[in-house]
């Protein structure tokens, strides 16, 4: 529970109103989850400094998500103070044109991906054509290292710049950022724990046409192998190396099964989707029984993709 004391002091420290006690079920992809003590849409890196200093000095606990479209939130919310950017905090600014056609371009991290991905398409820019379709922002998208089509955010990120409690602003260059499957490895924890607030990407020159029908042809894939219908968090369990997840648990015939309102989709076995009521705990007794059986079946223990809090 935060208290009124520090409800006031906190609701001081924001540009915008501080939501208390907000239902998180609409800040997700999956559409599930209870309350946040406090939800905060945050409009600057001042901003943000002064708000993660005032909750670590008042022993808060909280959290930074983006657009949650890779998260599970459980059904009794988080108690504590949930962060997340608001509109300032997603601009496109052009940094630098190269003789060659390169360009680099600096992203704020609440920038949606799909925003991001038409402004490149309109200006000619190529590279991010493998995120047609990936919904999220852009801080979600270099945190999970998001990919699709064999591409992926670590191979046209050229540099990250980061807040976090113990160091402050920082700019770590490509070579200092460990990226792997779906995730950055050096984020950091407790006080390190960093906060991504732009993003530098390295593109190139193209052709509006052929992006165009780039992007067209893989959300086009993507239509007709994802369920439509559906609420969801994308692919729930990362793929084992050398195999499929969505193999293994369509091979151990579990396309269909339900828990409560949490359902293996029909369409594509690695998305668990809402058919409409379910609960975080139907999403988690689902994971668990498809985890056990897969084992079972193959000795492969699946591991979640998707981020919980
Ligand atoms: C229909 C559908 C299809 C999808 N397809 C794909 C796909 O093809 N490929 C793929 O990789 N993913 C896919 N996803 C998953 C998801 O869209 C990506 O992982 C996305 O990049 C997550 O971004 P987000 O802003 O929604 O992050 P969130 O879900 O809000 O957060 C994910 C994690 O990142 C952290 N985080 C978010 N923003 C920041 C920040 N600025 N700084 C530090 N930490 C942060 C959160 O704390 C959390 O731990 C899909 C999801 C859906 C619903």
């Amino acid at each position: 529970m935060i208290s009124q004391t520090l409800r006031e002091r906190l609701g001081d420290l924001t540009e915008k109103e501080v939501l208390w006690d907000s239902p998180l079920a609409p800040y997700t992809s999956f559409g599930i989850g209870g309350p946040a003590g406090a939800l905060i849409k945050v409009e600057s890196i001042a901003e943000l400094q002064r708000l993660i200093c005032f909750v670590s000095d008042n022993d808060l606990p909280w959290r930074f998500i983006g657009r949650g479209s890779n998260l599970l939130v459980g059904d009794s919310g988080f108690e504590g103070v949930v962060l997340l950017f608001g509109k300032k905090m997603s601009g496109v600014k052009l940094l630098e044109r190269s003789v060659t056609g390169g360009i680099r371009v600096r992203v704020a991290a609440g920038c949606s991906l799909t925003r991001l991905l038409n402004w490149c398409v309109e200006h000619d820019y190529e590279g991010l054509e493998f995120a047609a379709g990936i919904p999220g922002s852009i801080g979600g998208a270099a945190l999970m290292n998001a990919g699709a089509f064999g591409g992926d955010m670590a191979g046209v990120i050229e540099a990250m710049e980061v807040l976090s409690l113990a160091k402050g602003a920082e700019r770590l260059m490509r070579k200092q950022l460990d990226f792997g499957y779906r995730c950055w490895s050096n984020q950091g924890v407790g006080e390190e724990k960093r906060i991504i607030t732009s993003v530098d990407l390295i593109l190139r020159r193209g052709e509006k046409t052929v992006l165009r029908s780039r992007c067209q042809a893989n959300t086009a894939k993507r239509k007709k192998s994802q369920p439509k219908m559906e609420k969801n968090a994308g692919s729930f369990f990362k793929n084992p190396k050398g195999d499929s997840a969505g193999r293994l648990i369509e091979a151990s015939g579990l396309k269909g099964t339900r828990c409560g309102g949490a359902m293996v989709s029909e369409v594509h076995a690695n998305f668990l989707v809402n058919t409409g009521a379910a609960t975080a705990e139907d999403v988690y007794r689902l994971m668990k029984m498809v985890t056990d059986k897969v084992e079972k079946d193959s000795g492969i223990r699946l591991s979640p993709e998707v981020h919980f809090l």
